[in-house]
């Protein structure tokens, strides 16, 4: 067999790449094709092995320990002295499927096992596939625990549980742009001067603003002077409302976790209007600021109308009127 259509070389390579992360029982996993295990590279030399009635991990796992047989084991069964390419399949195997056979095999009847491809099964008969999707996502994602240490260091505090950070961004802010922007902060991959000055883009360290210290990610968006009079001017308006609000800096950098979804959305336009106003170099202004707040309010109203969830918008949006009356 000759792979030349790039198509099908994308498809099963994918195919390849999904299927080990997606959760299966004992049965699945036994009647997992070797083939999955193999680079596409070397799909002909192991589809020969099919000849010898070797094609699903069943075939090569002994049913009393649930271990991968030794090749001295097998080498009669597959005809071949070849031990390296035995080796090198068994160990493209992820451990946790190894492990689960060992514990598992014992309760299967391997002469009644049913050898089809499980995986291949539930994607040609459902009409969702969602599933390939999400355990791939689950098999990629990593939190950054080393931006995330380094946010720790700076301010001064531990954070047990990051991810509800990124939930508090995904409920309150519904606008693409906006998550980027919290998302790039989050992971500090947001350019300063500081940054921009080590890797010789810009001529100056110093901030735009003050144009005394250097421009840091902390120092722009809070320790800034010229930052802290924005800063205490919004908290003023935000707490004519929200009267117990503390404007912490840890929380208005990640999420106000006590806070609801207006004051944390206020929140990330405030960063994104200190952002784009030091790219402009422009002053900050809590008026302007105000009608940046406005025009989103129109926009989520505009949205809301159009998926028929005023209600929502309402009551997310209620409390504006206090904050800027
Ligand atoms: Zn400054």
């Amino acid at each position: 067999m000759k792979l030349t259509n790039p198509f099908w070389k994308d498809v099963l390579s994918s195919y390849h790449f999904a299927k080990p992360y997606t959760k299966m029982n004992t049965n699945e996993l036994l009647s997992l094709d070797i083939l999955n295990f193999v680079p596409v590279t070397d799909l002909n030399y192991y589809i020969r092995w099919i000849e010898h009635n070797v094609q699903y991990l069943c075939d090569l796992i002994d049913p009393h320990s649930g271990n991968f047989y030794t090749f001295e084991q097998t080498r009669n069964k597959l005809n071949t002295n070849n031990f390296l390419k035995y080796y090198s399949l068994v160990s493209n195997v992820p451990k946790y499927i190894k492990d689960h056979l060992k514990e598992n095999c014992v309760n299967v009847n391997f002469d009644i096992l049913s050898k089809r491809d499980a995986y291949l099964e539930r994607i040609v008969h459902s009409k969702n596939v969602r599933f390939v999707y999400k355990g791939l996502v689950n098999a990629i994602i990593s939190l950054p625990t080393e931006k995330f240490s380094k946010w720790e260091k700076l301010l001064n505090c531990e954070i047990t549980n990051w991810s509800k950070y990124f939930i508090i961004l995904k409920k309150s802010c519904r606008n693409s742009y906006l998550q980027n922007f919290q998302f790039k902060l989050l992971h500090r991959i947001i350019p300063t001067n500081s940054f921009l000055h080590k890797i010789k883009l810009k001529n100056t360290n110093l901030c735009t603003f003050c144009k005394i210290h250097d421009e840091t990610i902390e120092h722009l968006f809070f320790d800034c002077p010229v930052t802290q009079i924005f800063l205490k001017s919004l908290s003023k308006q935000l707490k004519q409302y929200y009267k117990n609000l503390i404007f912490d800096k840890k929380e208005y950098f990640f999420g106000f976790e006590s806070g609801d979804l207006l004051v944390n959305l206020i929140s990330i336009i405030a960063k994104n209007y200190i952002f784009k106003c030091k790219l402009n170099e422009q002053r900050l202004n809590i008026v302007e600021f105000k009608h940046k707040i406005m025009w989103y309010r129109s926009l989520e109203q505009y949205i809301s109308k159009k998926n028929n969830t005023i209600l929502a918008f309402e009551k997310m949006w209620t409390p504006l009127q206090y904050i800027f009356n």
